[in-house]
């Protein structure tokens, strides 16, 4: 029998379907068994994993890296920064969103977003271009991508974070898309919203003299959520009529929860996410008073958290992904006189996996589901190759992380360009010890160890 490289002995191994007591053996990146106490073989290095948890690491669907191909956003975070979040937070994937300069909507300029993730991205990576161009759909569907993306909103006082060439709200124009993602069979994934309701909405509350961040939050809740409900109800109505895998971002109202559920039972090809601030931030009105903008993807009422967290538990929901979205303190500070102008969206790639587990602590969701929501379902709905599961003949893609210490979220350890995290002062159990990414360390003891351009594209394949 071949020297494994690596064993990572005596670990509490947390899987979606349950959990063991076992060491993973490694060669070349590659889990070769899951060894129970006493049959583990020779190594070349053994990592005891005594007391820890070990998860498979973390897949994130939905990140905002803000670097692109040429010079525009990269100063709130470039992809050498995000993904080394990525390591600290036991995230070994992460999948980014077309919102960078210029934007990825041809197969000429996925390449050259490609080129700077192969340059700089510590861990793995993915990219979810914009189908925006009909014609530069198949090609753009053979490049292993994982999905592709557009938002129906338009942005007003601003042009950012939804920029120009990537927002599609005209219904003919998204069913010739859906169409379009359909014939290459690749998930669409979408950031629903009625672009015409919000030009109504909002209007009320300028006339009003309304603009700060408190009535930026407000109306984008407005009327129970109709922005959202309404956006989904199309879409949902529009993938019967294409037939494509329609996955939808952004879920935060119980009555969104709902209408996917109902679509689910009637067969339809549909699958959504929830990001970490839908239920760790923007759903308590006093974390928005005292942190404005900060505190602002979306406000994202009480009322809902119940049915939130029932469709996150049930499947309804099935995968957590991040929408991380760093900005600087002054594109957030503005939001104080005018929450139009402030840059919307909150970051957390380097915290998420630790508050969920938190929450499995506190008896909210299980561990399994945890690391179903984050990692396994992820792998298996974009048809992540080698990832998601701790299994012989994946990729060595796992996790350490501590169940027992407590610590604190604080300002100065977050590791992007802007300095600050919404989620300064909490504490969180589940912190990552060590992040491994095909069978090489990348981030261990609080530091990252991970080389700039080591990760490789996570490819995706669609039966
Ligand atoms: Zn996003």
């Amino acid at each position: 029998m071949t020297t494994l490289d690596t064993l990572i002995k005596n670990a509490r191994i947390i899987a979606a379907d349950g959990e063991t007591q076992g060491s993973v053996g490694i060669k070349d990146g590659i889990i070769v068994d899951i060894y129970a106490p006493g049959e583990e073989p020779e190594a070349t290095e053994t990592m005891d994993a005594s007391g820890l948890a070990l998860l498979p690491g973390a897949i994130d669907m939905h990140s905002h890296h803000r670097e692109g191909s040429e010079p525009g956003f990269e100063y709130k975070d470039t992809i050498y920064t995000s993904t080394q979040q990525c390591a600290a937070g036991g995230v070994t994937t992460s999948v980014a969103m077309p919102n960078v300069t210029p934007p990825p909507n041809s197969l000429d300029l996925l390449k050259k977003q490609f080129a700077v993730y192969e340059k700089d991205a510590v861990v793995d990576w993915n990219f979810n271009p914009a189908p925006t161009i009909l014609d530069e759909v198949p090609a753009m569907s053979k490049e292993g991508i994982a999905a592709f993306k557009f938002f129906m909103v338009v942005d007003t006082g601003r042009n950012y974070p939804h920029m120009p060439g990537i927002g599609v709200h005209d219904h003919g124009k998204i069913l010739e898309i859906m169409k379009a993602c359909a014939a290459v069979n690749v998930p669409l994934m979408v950031h629903p919203h009625d672009q015409a309701l919000m030009d109504s909405i909002e209007q009320e509350f300028w006339d009003r003299g309304e603009r700060d961040a408190l009535a930026y939050a407000r109306a984008y809740a407005a009327y129970d959520g109709v922005i959202w409900e309404t956006a989904i109800a199309t879409l949902l109505r529009l993938q019967q009529a294409a037939g494509c895998h329609l996955h939808i971002l952004h879920t935060q109202t119980a009555g969104s929860v709902q209408l996917i559920r109902e679509a689910k039972a009637r067969g339809q090809k549909v699958t959504c996410e929830i990001n970490p601030w839908a239920l760790f931030l923007g759903n308590d009105w006093s974390a928005i008073e005292r942190l404005g903008s900060y505190a602002l993807s979306y406000w994202v009422p009480e009322v809902n958290t119940p049915g939130l967290w029932e469709g996150l538990n049930d499947g309804t929901i099935d995968i957590v992904a991040t929408d991380h979205a760093p900005h600087l303190a002054e594109e957030k500070e503005v939001g104080w006189t005018d929450g139009w102008k402030a840059h919307t969206g909150t970051p957390s790639t380097q915290f998420y996996l630790s508050m969920f587990l938190t929450a499995a602590l506190e008896g909210k969701i299980s561990l399994e589901r945890v690391v179903e929501a984050c990692s396994t379902a992820p792998a298996r709905i974009f048809g992540i190759e080698k990832k998601g599961e701790l299994k012989p003949g994946n990729f060595a893609d796992l996790v350490l992380v501590d169940l027992e210490t407590k610590y604190e979220i604080a300002d100065e350890d977050v590791l992007s360009l802007t300095g600050w995290s919404p989620y300064a002062g909490r504490e969180l159990t589940g912190k990552p010890v060590t992040t491994m990414v095909r069978g090489k360390v990348v981030y261990k003891d609080g530091k990252v160890v991970g080389e700039r351009g080591f990760g490789q594209q996570a490819i995706a394949s669609h039966a």
